[in-house]
Formats: structure tokens, sequence, C-alpha cells
């Protein structure tokens, strides 16, 4: 009899081993079975990343079993399916709007619950991508400091696609910075103690910067299916 292909990278416990035990590592299993997440709460991973709200919710259905874990929304959020990621995930990586926040904060208050949430902050040009633009931000922080029903702790950040090592560099140093100027600003509820940065392909800079929060896919689970499973819909 031949195993199951295994769910996890070959290089999974070395990987897992090598975080530093502040950093929290974020095991991102967006189009991947659940199969892949009880791998890997087995070795004792406790937070898990989706990128999509229904797919997550589908998986979690799945998972019922286990009470443990702690969901994170790292793919941009619609508005309209605020309550639902305000219902199904802890944290909420992605608030890339004044809007969407302002959405969530009432869903959060109809819910009774306090989501822990991250700025989404593009650091340099990146047409594709979603997220408060430093300066644009800057006007904001007082409005988004009056949101009672988010717990605003974070700031995410995801360097441009095919980015320079030195520019991967100054976006970390960025975020960084970022974080310690609102921080001095002495807003009421709006505190950075969190930065959400590096991927698979960039973490280990991004801890050398700073990253409280690591983002990890391709590195702990091998190359990803271009779909969710057919069991979850895509949205
Ligand atoms: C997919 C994704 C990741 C993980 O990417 P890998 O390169 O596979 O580690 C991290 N963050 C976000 C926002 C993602 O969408």
């Amino acid at each position: 009899m031949t195993a199951a292909p295994s769910a996890l990278s070959p290089n999974f416990d070395a990987i897992y081993q090598s975080i530093p035990p502040a950093v929290t590592l974020i095991a991102v299993t967006k189009f991947l079975p659940v199969e892949a997440i009880r791998a890997a709460y087995d070795k004792g991973v406790r937070h898990f990343g989706e990128s999509r709200v229904q797919e997550a919710i589908a998986k979690q259905a799945q998972l019922s079993d286990l009470s443990d874990l702690t969901w994170h929304l790292i793919g941009h959020l619609q508005t309209n399916k605020a309550r639902k990621a305000v219902e199904h995930f802890d944290w909420i990586h992605s608030v890339d709007s004044l809007k969407l926040a302002q959405r969530l904060d009432q869903a959060a208050q109809e819910l009774g619950q306090k989501p822990r949430c991250c700025l989404q902050i593009k650091l340099v040009p990146d047409p594709p991508k979603y997220g408060f633009e430093a300066t644009e931000l800057d006007s904001l922080l007082p409005q988004l400091d009056q949101l009672t029903h988010l717990d605003l702790c974070g700031i995410m950040t995801i360097p441009p696609q095919g980015a320079s090592p030195d520019t991967v560099r100054e976006v970390f140093m960025g975020a960084k910075t970022l974080a310690d100027t609102i921080n001095q600003q002495g807003f009421t509820r709006l505190q950075i103690a969190q930065l959400s940065m590096g991927m698979s392909g960039d973490y280990r800079e991004a801890i050398a910067y700073g990253a409280t929060m690591v983002r990890l896919g391709t590195v702990l689970f091998g190359s990803r299916p271009l779909s969710p499973p057919a069991a979850t819909p895509y949205d």
C-alpha cells in the first residue's frame, strides 16, 4: 500500500520551527482542501488565513470539531460581505477603505463582536492592489479612531509582485515607520501593535524588519491549485 500524498511541503517542519516564537505564523490555505488545514493543525498550527469569505465558511463547517482555530481574512473584502466576515473571522487583515471599516464597525456592533483588524497599506505605487496610500491614510486616521467596535491594531502590507529586494525592504521598513508614526499621534483607540507582512518569498526579510505576523502558503503546503476545492464555492 502506498501512503496518501502529504498535504504538507517536505520543508514544513523546518520552516515552522524557524519562525521566532514572537511571530505569529498564519498558514494560508486558500484553494487548499481541509486536509491541509488538519495536517498543519496536527503539527501545532492554530492560525489560518483564507482569501475568500465563502470558501472559508465552507471549510469552517467541515472543521467544526476543531474549536481552537483562529481565522484570518487576508483577501479583499467587498462591503456587502462585511457582516459575514465579522461572523466568521477573528482577524481581518484587508481593511482597505474607510467605507469598509465603517461597515465592519456597524456589523461588529450588531453582532456584539470586536474583530481585530489590520489596515492594508500600499507603501509604493501598485495599481492592481487594494489598500490605503500612506498620504490618504493620514487624513483618515481621526475617523478610523472613532470606530469603537473594531480593534484596529495592525498594518498589513504586500510588496508589489516582482519587486526588487530594495523595494521589498522599502515596503517593510515603511510599514514599521508608519506604525511608529501613527502610535506617536496619541489616538484614543488606534494603536498599531501588529505588522502583518511577509509571504513565502520574503518572510525572512519581513521578520528582520519587524513583522509580527507572517502569512505563508506555498512554503508550507507546496504550490496550490488555481481554484478552490470542489466542495467550496468560489466567491
Ligand atoms: C496567497 C496569499 C499569501 C500566501 O502566499 P504564498 O506566497 O503562497 O506564501 C499571503 N498573503 C496574502 C494576502 C495572500 O493572498
